[in-house]
C-alpha cells in the first residue's frame, strides 16, 4: 500500500465505497435537450428571506420552463446556525407560493433518487470523495490549532501579504504522508483541506448565464473541506452535491461570485463537468438615498413572513418579484392581459444586473391587480383563513354572516374591470367596518366627517327625504335619477353644466349631495360604489343610520 493510501485508510477506515460507486448510484439524468436541473439550497437558519424567495422562484421557473427538474436541498452543515424545525417552515412557506419541489428534502421524508437531500445525512458521500482526494494527493489533513492560524494571519497582516492559508503560508501543505500518519496516530486533531494547484497571479474565466463572461483571480487557498465535526464546508458540499444530484444550472445569490473559482478548481481536480452558474442579483433597498442589500436585522420586509402576515396574496408577491426579475414582464402582462407566470417567457439572460430595488408601491400595484381578479368564493376563504390567524375580531365578524361578507367582497368584483382597492387582506377590515352596525355606531359617535360648508339643516333635510323616497332593488341608473331628484329639491344642481353656469344658484353639485349620502352611510368621503353599498346595507339599516344622524 502506498503511503497516501495508508493515510486515507487511517483517516477513513470505514469508508468502503469509491467515487465510481457513487457515479453508478447517481447516474446522469435522462433529460430532454435543453432541460435544466435546478435547485434551491437554503440553510435551515430560521426563516425564508425575501431574496431567497426570489432565487427559488427563478430556480423553479428555469426548471419548469425547460421541462427539467427543480429540487430542494437542505444545507444544514453549519450546526451552530441551524434552527430546529426551520426546514419544515421553509417548505411550508414555499408551498404558499406554489414553489413545490419535484424532488428533495421534505419533512415527512425525502422524495427522489438523488438523495439524501439533507447535507447532514450525506456524511459518507463527502467522506468517500475526500478519501479519494487524499489518495490522489489533492486533499490533506491539517493539524493547525486556532492559535497557529492566528499566528499566520498576524504575520500576513504585519507584512501586508494576501491573507489566507495558501502556498508558503499553508503550514501543513507539504508535510510528508509519513509525518501526517505519525501525527494522526499520536491523536492530533485535524481538519481536511483541499490541496489547491491554483496560482493567484493567474485568472479563472467562466460564463455566468446572467452576467456573461466573468474573470476572477485563480483560487490558491487550501480551503477547509471537512470540518472537525465531520461535516463539509459549503464549498465542498456544493461541488459534491451538485455533481451527484446532476444539477445543470446553479442559481444562487450573487454573493457567491467571488467563491466560484474555488468551486471550478475543485470540479477540475475531480475531473467533473462543472454546471452552469447563474448568480442572481440581490434585492436592494433605498436607505437615506443609498442603495443597500435588504437586511434581516434592519428590514422587516427581508422576511417573507412579513408579507404573508400582512395578508399579501402569494401570487401578487410572485408577480411583483417576476417584474423585478425580467423588466419586460410588465409589458408582457399588459399585452397578454395575464398574470399567469407559467405562461410568461422568462429568460435568465434578461435578468436585470444591478440589484433590484424593492418598491412597495409597485408591489401594491400588482397585489391590487391580482386581488381584484380573485373570484369572491375563493377570496372569502383566503381572507377568513388569514383573519383567523391574524385578526380574530375580523374573523368573528366575517363568520357572523358569511353571505353578508361575501356581498361586501363582491362589490365591483367579477366583472371585466374590477375595483382595485385591496392590496392585502389586512386592508379589508378597515375599509369594510362601516358595513357593520355596531362599528358604524362607533364612527358616528366620534363624528362623521361631513364637510363644514354644509349646514346641518341642509344635511338633515336631504337625508330625511332620502330615507323617505330612495328606491331599493332598482338598477343603478334609476336609483341615481331618484337621488338627483331629491338633491334638486334641496337646492343642489343635478348636472355639472348647470352648476358651472351658475354656481351661486345652488347649494352644491351632484358630487356634493352624493358626498353627504356617502359620508352619512360609510363615514368616509371615499367608498366603493354607493348604490351597491346601499343595496347591501338594506333599507332598514340605512333608515336607522339616517334617523340617528338627524335626531
Ligand atoms: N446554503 C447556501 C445559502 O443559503 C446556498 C447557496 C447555493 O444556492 O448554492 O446561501
Amino acid at each position: 500500500m502506498d503511503k497516501l493510501t495508508e493515510l486515507a485508510e487511517l483517516l477513513f477506515p470505514d469508508v468502503t465505497e469509491s467515487i465510481e460507486d457513487l457515479e453508478k448510484r447517481y447516474p446522469p439524468r435522462n433529460l430532454l435537450e435543453g432541460a435544466q436541473v435546478t435547485r434551491f439550497a437554503p440553510s435551515p437558519t430560521g426563516f425564508l428571506h425575501t431574496g431567497s424567495l426570489f432565487t427559488s422562484m427563478i430556480s423553479y421557473t428555469v426548471a419548469k420552463h425547460s421541462g427539467g427538474v427543480y429540487f430542494f436541498r437542505l444545507e444544514d452543515t453549519d450546526t451552530k446556525r441551524t434552527i430546529e424545525g426551520s426546514g419544515r417552515e421553509l417548505i411550508d412557506q414555499l408551498a404558499n407560493f406554489g414553489i413545490i419541489a419535484d424532488e428533495g428534502y421534505f419533512p415527512e421524508g425525502d422524495k427522489g433518487d438523488y438523495g439524501p437531500y439533507q447535507q447532514s445525512e450525506r456524511r459518507n458521500i463527502y467522506r468517500t470523495v475526500i478519501k479519494e482526494l487524499i489518495k490522489r494527493g489533492r486533499a490533506y489533513p491539517d493539524f493547525c490549532t486556532a492559535e497557529d492560524l492566528a499566528k499566520i494571519r498576524a504575520f500576513q497582516e504585519e507584512h501586508k501579504i494576501l491573507p489566507g492559508y495558501y502556498g508558503a503560508y499553508a503550514r501543513d501543505r507539504n508535510l510528508t504522508p509519513e509525518e501526517r500518519i505519525e501525527k494522526i496516530k499520536a491523536g492530533t486533531p485535524w481538519v481536511i483541506r483541499y490541496y489547491s494547484n491554483g496560482d493567484h497571479d493567474k485568472k479563472t474565466k467562466f460564463v455566468d448565464a446572467i452576467r456573461g463572461e466573468i474573470e476572477l483571480q485563480d483560487n490558491d487557498q487550501d480551503i477547509v473541506i471537512l470540518k472537525s465535526d465531520g461535516l463539509p464546508t459549503y464549498h465542498f458540499a456544493h461541488v459534491v452535491d451538485d455533481h451527484f444530484m446532476r444539477t445543470t444550472m446553479i442559481t444562487r445569490g450573487e454573493e457567491w461570485i467571488p467563491s466560484t473559482p474555488i468551486h471550478l478548481d475543485m470540479f477540475k481536480a475531480l475531473s467533473w463537468k462543472a454546471p452552469k452558474y447563474a448568480h442572481i442579483p440581490s434585492i436592494m433597498k433605498l436607505d437615506h438615498g443609498n442603495k443597500r442589500k435588504l437586511s434581516k436585522r434592519k428590514d422587516a420586509e427581508a422576511a417573507v413572513s412579513y408579507f404573508l402576515d400582512a395578508g399579501y396574496n402569494p401570487h401578487g408577491i410572485l408577480v411583483y418579484l417576476m417584474s423585478i426579475a425580467n423588466s419586460n414582464f410588465e409589458e408582457w402582462a399588459s399585452a397578454n392581459k395575464s398574470f399567469d407566470l407559467s405562461k410568461f417567457p422568462f429568460s435568465i439572460k434578461k435578468m436585470s444586473l444591478d440589484g433590484a430595488l424593492f418598491d412597495f408601491d409597485k408591489l401594491n400595484y400588482f397585489a391590487k391587480e391580482i386581488m381584484a381578479k380573485i373570484p369572491v368564493e375563493e377570496l372569502y376563504s383566503l381572507v377568513l383563513d388569514w383573519a383567523k390567524l391574524h385578526d380574530e375580531e375580523f374573523a368573528k365578524r366575517i363568520e357572523s354572516d358569511p353571505a353578508y361578507f361575501k356581498k361586501i367582497l363582491n362589490i365591483e368584483r367579477e366583472r371585466p374591470n374590477p375595483r382595485k382597492d385591496y392590496a392585502k387582506y389586512s386592508d379589508i377590515a378597515p375599509l369594510t367596518r362601516f358595513f357593520y352596525a355596531p362599528l358604524w355606531d362607533e364612527m358616528k359617535k366620534s363624528g362623521l366627517p361631513f364637510r363644514e360648508s354644509f349646514d346641518k339643516a341642509t344635511i338633515d333635510g336631504f337625508l330625511k327625504e332620502v330615507g323617505e323616497k330612495m328606491p331599493y332593488g332598482v338598477d343603478e341608473a334609476s336609483w341615481f335619477s331618484a337621488i338627483k331628484e331629491i338633491g334638486a329639491s334641496h337646492g343642489f344642481a343635478t348636472s355639472n353644466k348647470d352648476y358651472k353656469a351658475n354656481p351661486s344658484a345652488y347649494k352644491g353639485n351632484v358630487s356634493d349631495f352624493s358626498e353627504i349620502l356617502r359620508v352619512a352611510l360609510t363615514g368616509a368621503v371615499n367608498s366603493p360604489n354607493l348604490h351597491e353599498v346601499i343595496e347591501i346595507l338594506g333599507k332598514a339599516e340605512v333608515d336607522r343610520r339616517i334617523a340617528l344622524i338627524i335626531a
